[in-house]
């Protein structure tokens, strides 16, 4: 077993608002950057209540709220929809550094459309280019840099890469940082990039061409996974045309179309088809399977809840055991009138 990785941001309290608790890590820095106090000159605080300020809540499929000051590291192999899913955020600074400004902007308008708003493009090739672009960053903006993996630096890259994320922070902007997987299967750029971020999110592509987006890390909320497809204009919801059934592990699930081979938890749709029951809507997902010693001849998981909440987040329409077997009553009480109705 390795060492537990330092997913923590590392803590700087050497120098505190007294006011507000903020830290303050650069000596230059004479004014808070959230009161605007200027008692900052210890590392004793006695801070006032501030409510938490409400998050960015970013579109499909990001399904999460980004704060104010929030950095985000998002990986996926070529071609998973990265640049896709950073242009809905219709960011305010976009820096490429693998693809032309010309590229870029035909991106841009083919997805927010030709009405869209002017895009700010940079192009990249070094963390400090980037650091230079966010001098003078303001609160509110949002930052994509599409991507990181080549980008170098003139001289210490670690420091370069602090410094941005710690501006961002500063500024009370947001940032999404787009990486590619190396080899391993790892994220690609440097580590310090990793541990600082507040999310870390990934695209996947599953076995039958979904692709989904899920967040590893999130310091700000839940990590939910979110299917989607792109088309020509940008990022759909994907039009389910099966029912599915949640498979997988606690924590580790997937939607696995029915039927499946591996779709073990699938088998009240078998169910159902064996009654000429059809499935009632598009779009479903189930998981309960056949069990001779349970009253009602199905056995659930017990992290059902888990999984009718995974089946939720990605879009899709929970049908439950006790649904299937009204319907199979209702059919059957169509069938022979002179059955009495079931109840449960
Ligand atoms: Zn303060």
């Amino acid at each position: 077993m390795t060492a537990p990785t330092q997913n923590v941001r590392a803590i700087q309290n050497a120098r505190v608002c007294f006011y507000c608790g903020t830290s303050i890590l650069s000596a230059e820095e004479v004014v808070c950057p959230s009161c605007h106090g200027t008692d900052i000159n210890d590392r004793h605080a006695s801070p006032i209540y501030t409510p938490p300020e409400p998050g960015r809540k970013l579109p499909h499929p990001w399904n999460i709220e980004l704060r104010k000051g929030g950095t985000c590291l998002l990986a996926g192999n070529r071609g998973a929809g990265k640049t896709t899913c950073c242009m809905q955020l219709e960011p305010d600074y976009i820096g490429t550094s693998e693809q032309e400004v010309v590229q870029v902007k035909n991106g841009w308008y083919r997805i927010l459309g030709q009405d869209a708003a002017r895009p700010n493009i940079a192009y990249l090739s070094t963390w400090d280019d980037l650091a230079i672009d966010l001098e003078g960053l303001t609160e509110g903006t949002i930052v994509v840099v599409d991507s990181i993996t080549q980008l170098g630096a003139t001289h210490n890259q670690e420091e370069v890469v602090r410094s941005c994320v710690q501006h961002i922070r500063n500024a009370q902007a947001y940032a999404v940082f787009i990486t590619q997987h190396n080899k391993d299967g790892s994220m690609a750029g440097p580590n310090i990039l990793q541990h600082m971020v507040d999310i870390v999110s990934e695209i996947l592509t599953d076995r039958d061409g979904q692709r989904r987006l899920t967040h590893h890390k999130n310091r700000f909320g839940d990590t939910p996974t979110t299917y989607f497809t792109i088309e020509e204009s940008g990022i759909s919801r994907p039009n389910f045309q099966y029912a599915y059934s949640v498979e997988g592990k606690a924590g580790d699930y997937r939607l696995a179309l029915h039927p499946d081979a591996g779709a073990k938890w699938g088998e009240l749709y078998k169910e159902l088809e064996t009654k000429n029951v059809r499935i009632p809507r598009l779009g479903v997902a189930s998981c309960a399977r056949l069990s001779g010693i349970y009253k009602r001849g199905f056995a659930e998981p017990t992290d059902i809840e888990a999984r009718r909440r995974f089946a939720l987040d990605n879009g899709v329409d929970w049908l439950s055991a006790e649904e299937v077997f009204d319907h199979i009553a209702a059919s059957s009480t169509d069938d022979d009138s002179n059955d009495d109705p079931i109840s449960f």
